[in-house]
């Protein structure tokens, strides 16, 4: 299927455009250790040496979140040729190869609100929903992944996307709810690094990738915004240098890892209140476009309702994903506040 002769001209984008149902699992000897090609866009890479560092990039999730999966892709060809030092355990994920071949966001589901099992009520409904079974496949793949890692390993996600809404900050990170753990300052340096310097920490469980494998792996994981959508070969690699050239030290595992950064100068927001539609009347006082960490002035009225209106309690507070068209019950908006970490 692939000899290593094919490695100059290895295209991984390509290779999953050629393969985007499943394939057979293979094996191939790379001069640094070992590639398996589990699945349709799931590669898996094994140092020559024993690493205790468990990394697991992804990208498409989206499909058509292109800058992602061109830069995996290049990473995947380095280390096959060798100009990628490989040092760590590597599971590189292509999410979503269908939409991708579509350059759409997803066929029928968002993927990125299926996983930690939500998939699962998915395919009761339609035992075919592709997006459903794809989340099945993935979360297969990490747990075969990271349960190969002894207890004291590292292990860390990196969900790579880019963003379709405008953002007051173009780079942002979610940092996904730690069921009680604490926020790593080496994380968040991690992230500055990768020239994100706005992070959001999100407040509870929920059914995004990051969620799952720091729910149930206590990954170090981020969901990463790092830039526009933008169709293939329109990217800017210049505006992914700082994310790329970070990603790639953490799999030469040469990233120095910092507790002691000073990340005062970083944006840090907490989510402070969900605002949920309650009634029909209930209304966002902004348009649906407007841009993530858009912030007001204390005493706007932003969340109009008869019985529990929002009116912004002090400067500096901000939304992200504003919505209108929701059904009572459900999310309007999340309202965010300035936080550091203390
Ligand atoms: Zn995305």
């Amino acid at each position: 299927m692939l000899t290593t002769q094919d490695f100059n001209t290895f295209n991984f984008i390509d290779f999953v455009r050629q393969n985007p149902d499943q394939h057979e699992c293979f094996e191939l000897d790379i001069e640094q250790g070992k590639a398996v090609f589990h699945d349709a866009g799931i590669i898996e890479f094994k140092p020559g040496q024993v690493s205790d560092q468990y990394v697991c990039l992804s990208c498409g999730v989206h499909g058509n979140e292109t800058a992602p999966m061109e830069i995996v892709s290049d990473m995947v060809r380095d280390i096959l040729v060798g100009t990628q030092t490989l040092k760590v355990n590597l599971l590189i994920l292509l999410g979503n190869p269908k939409a991708m071949m579509q350059q759409e966001r997803f066929l029928e589901f968002n993927l990125n609100r299926m996983f930690n099992h939500h998939w699962k009520s998915y395919l009761e409904a339609d035992p075919h929903c592709y997006e459903a079974l794809r989340a099945k496949r993935l979360e297969e793949a990490v747990k075969d992944f990271f349960e190969q890692s002894p207890d004291n390993a590292r292990r860390y996600h990196y969900d790579l996307h880019t963003a379709i809404r405008a953002s007051k900050h173009q780079r942002f990170a979610i940092y996904p709810y730690l069921d009680g753990r604490e926020h790593k300052v080496e994380q968040l340096a991690l992230m500055q690094d990768c020239g994100v310097n706005t992070v959001l920490l999100y407040h509870k469980p929920g059914s995004t990738f990051s969620y799952h494998t720091s729910h149930h792996f206590k990954a170090d994981a981020f969901t990463v915004e790092l830039g526009k959508v933008k169709p293939f070969g329109e990217n800017n690699r210049t505006d992914f240098e700082k994310a790329e050239t970070c990603l790639r030290q953490l799999v030469a595992n040469n990233y120095h890892f910092n507790n002691d950064r000073v990340i005062d100068d970083m944006n840090l927001f907490a989510v402070k209140k969900e605002l949920l539609r309650v009634s029909d009347d209930s209304h966002l006082n902004v348009d649906d476009d407007l841009a993530n960490f858009t912030e007001f002035k204390q005493g706007v009225e932003l969340l109009s309702d008869p019985q529990e209106p929002y009116v912004i309690e002090s400067d500096g507070e901000a939304i992200v994903f504003p919505n209108n068209k929701v059904p009572i019950g459900q999310r309007m908006a999340l309202l965010i506040e300035p936080v550091s970490l203390g």
